[in-house]
């Protein structure tokens, strides 16, 4: 699903329903609006995407399963709670995701918003950066850039492999810019990202990553992380990173 099929659902969405509250998706600026009864603004809250495929879509790489329950239940349950989060948060009302992320400092008071607005986050990109009929060695602009960057496509993967399965427990691994233009690839623990720019290790714009948790993987792999990471690069949407590479 790119931008205008998420502008044009959201749109429908809250064509239908007069009191719901205004609702916002990733990569797009929450926008505070007047309610129908003059009673101030209404609550900003994000909304869980979409899956842009359906859920056994990408077998048999990730299972019909995994992907109904990862996203009817884990993504769902991350929007729920960061919504939730936000109605303590005041000064992180009315920011997108993306300001959100950066704006976190790491404390304590922030954790559940911080667990929740990466877990929003990270499964909006993940739903986007896999498709079906995709994978392989990237060609065009993002294939230039990640041979330029690693040396080969195979090199790419077996360092972004080695890093993924490198995650101790939960986790992500990313492919990423960085302030420099160069691509780079790193992990972060938890529902943690490379925007956090006050917690990550490497601060950078993610292009796509993979998500390690085991409830990402365990239904159809068990204990098996390296098989579903070297699964993962057969269902890569190439056109994706590369427009994500065009934004960063
Ligand atoms: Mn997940």
């Amino acid at each position: 699903m790119d931008k205008r099929e998420f502008l044009k659902l959201s749109g429908v969405v809250a064509a239908g329903a007069v009191v719901a509250p205004a609702l916002t998706f990733c990569g797009q600026a929450p926008k505070k609006e007047e309610n129908s009864e003059g009673e101030g603004q209404k609550a900003i809250v994000f909304e869980l995407p979409a899956l842009p495929y359906a859920f056994d879509a990408l077998e048999p790489n990730i299972d019909a399963r995994t992907m109904e329950i990862h996203h009817d239940k884990h993504h769902a349950g991350y929007t729920k709670k960061l919504n939730a989060a936000l109605e303590s948060q005041m000064s992180f009302q009315g920011k997108s995701i993306e300001d959100i992320l950066s704006a976190l400092d790491g404390s304590d008071a922030q954790d559940k918003l911080r667990n929740n607005a990466g877990g929003y986050y990270n499964h909006c990109m993940f739903w986007e950066i896999m498709a079906p009929s995709a994978g392989g060695a990237p060609t065009g602009m993002i294939g230039d850039a990640i041979a330029a960057s690693f040396g080969s496509y195979e090199a790419f993967k077996s360092e972004f492999a080695k890093e993924a399965s490198s995650v101790f427990g939960s986790g992500w691994a990313w492919l990423c810019k960085n302030s420099s233009g160069d691509l780079i690839i790193t992990s972060t623990p938890n529902q943690d990202n490379p925007l956090m720019s006050h917690i990550a290790e490497e601060v950078a714009t993610p292009l796509m990553g993979i998500d390690v948790w085991e409830h990402a993987y365990y239904l159809n792999y068990q204990n098996k992380r390296g098989d579903y990471i070297d699964n993962f690069f057969n269902v890569i949407n190439w056109d994706q990173v590369a427009k994500n590479l065009s934004n960063a």
